[in-house]
């Protein structure tokens, strides 16, 4: 059984440069907001492969520098992973990597294969044992299996067996295959650096080690990168792209350009019309930190009312931090932000957020904005209601726990406690991204129209997720 939900993660890789191992450690760490329970590197010597995997973040896991010698070769592959739903375990962490008949291989992915367990039940009747809950592995299984001679047939014939979302990098004792999905859901780009060629699934990555940002891996398109250079295929047939509208909102880093836009003005953009969408008399526009800042900067200017930072945000609690069991419990959203008083007292607030999941953050922040004497809160989210889970690789809770799939935005409203609540429309997410530059297609938003541009089984699974 594979874990019920998608993880979020993100892939790097580069091929011929000295300092491999080094520059993959860098490029996990700009990536490090697309997973943070584990994560890991496998280097390629050019004729062996050399991994080290660990649950945590990027600085802790590859904490001790003595790793970076044993981590040796000019090439190399990392992945930070996020999972929920229980299967956080070491055994899942990326990059898988294997020894088959033609040698080493070691795999990164970013998304999610909606017919994995359907290709793993076929798998498993046939005689295959599987060591990890996770979709990627059927698709080292299944590259134990094709006949065909060169790597590149050999993972093109693998990947026509699978369907979903996935930017891919791959790693053989010579070679390194980047991939995306022909629907391209997930970004993936590629750079050069010092005459290497690189892969990241944000460009942000590529800023840090200054790497040239080249081009977008299209959808539908395989790269192997070898001794001899690159070369690109198409192996699927023409399929109309859909990128995920969701790496615009809230999942992608704003720095990052992806699907041909950068994110931060895209997500300006979100905040402008929505402004124009649910305008309200106010005195001031806050955004809820991190999400809400770009979106918040774009509502403030559309409709003239003054941008002020009206929460602050705590940037050192980690993923570890454990609540006091005693005297001050239920700390909940407080120890992450705290309001300013001086911007909120006596004031009609518009704070801003980029979505609304449980609806939990936005009621307690609504609360503690209440409680530094806010006058009026109009709450602004800059996506429409997020009411169907994700089946490409973004995760998100059931149909039974996303507060939209059951309430209307009247009833959200109350829960929240706000005095307004407007969502931005799906006609206004649409006009404000635009379409995709990659082939005139748009963009994937199942989770907020229900419409899944990619089918998937009637499994037991999906049930329990809730769709059916
Ligand atoms: P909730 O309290 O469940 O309504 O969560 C809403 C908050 O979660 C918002 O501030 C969003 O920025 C953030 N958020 C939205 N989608 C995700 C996701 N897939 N993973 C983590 N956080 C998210």
């Amino acid at each position: 059984m594979f874990d019920k939900f998608q993880d979020e993660c993100g892939v790097f890789g580069i091929f011929g440069h000295p300092e491999a191992s080094n520059l993959t450690y860098l490029g996990l760490y700009a990536l490090q907001h697309r997973g943070q329970e584990s994560c890991g590197i496998v280097s390629s010597d050019g004729g062996n492969l050399h991994a080290h995997r660990g649950m945590g973040l990027v600085a802790d896991v590859f904490r001790d520098e003595s790793l970076f010698s044993r981590l040796c070769g000019s090439s190399s592959i990392g992945h930070v992973r996020y999972s929920t739903a229980g299967t956080s375990d070491l055994k899942n962490v990326q990059p898988i990597m294997v020894d088959y008949l033609r040698g080493s291989i070691a795999v990164a992915h970013n998304g999610n294969l909606v017919n994995a367990q359907e290709v793993r039940n076929e798998l498993e009747l046939s005689g295959s044992i599987f060591s990890t809950t996770s979709d990627t592995e059927v698709l080292v299984h299944l590259l134990a299996r094709v006949q065909a001679d060169s790597l590149a047939e050999r993972v093109s014939e693998v990947l026509k067996v699978v369907r979903g979302a996935y930017s891919l990098v791959f790693l053989t004792e010579t070679r390194l295959v980047a991939v995306r999905d022909p629907n391209g859901f997930r970004p993936l780009v590629l750079g050069k650096l010092d005459g290497a060629y690189v892969f990241a699934s944000e460009s942000c990555a590529f800023d840090l080690i200054e790497a040239e940002f080249i081009r977008e891996v299209e959808p539908g398109e395989m790269i192997v990168i070898s001794k001899d250079g690159l070369q690109s295929y198409h192996p699927f047939g023409k399929v109309t792209p859909t990128p995920c509208v969701f790496e615009h909102i809230y999942f992608a880093r704003p720095d990052s350009i992806i699907f041909g836009r950068q994110v931060y003005g895209v997500r300006k953009e979100f905040g402008r019309v929505l402004a124009r969408e649910f305008a309200v008399d106010a005195d001031v526009v806050i955004p809820i930190p991190d999400s809400g800042v770009p979106a918040a900067i774009g509502y403030a200017e559309e409709s003239g009312i003054p941008f002020q930072l009206g929460l602050i945000r705590n940037h050192y609690v980690g993923r570890t931090f454990i609540e006091p069991q005693q005297s001050i419990r239920h700390f909940g959203v407080k120890i992450k932000l705290n309001p300013v008083r001086e911007v909120i007292e006596g004031k009609r607030v518009v704070v801003v957020d980029d979505s609304i999941v449980r609806g939990t953050t936005a009621r307690k922040i609504i609360k503690m904005v209440r409680a530094a004497g806010a006058r009026e809160i109009h709450m602004r989210i800059s996506s429409p209601p997020t009411s169907f889970p994700c089946y490409y690789g973004i995760d998100t809770p059931t149909r039974k726990e996303l507060i939209s799939s059951s309430h209307t935005v009247e009833e959200i409203n109350r829960y929240i406690t706000s005095d307004s609540l407007g969502y931005l429309s799906l006609e206004g997410l649409r006009e404000a991204v635009g379409d995709p530059s990659i082939g005139g297609g748009h963009f994937c938003d199942a989770c907020f129209s229900g419409y899944y541009p990619v089918k998937f089984p009637r499994l037991k699974a999906d049930s329990q997720l809730g769709l059916f």
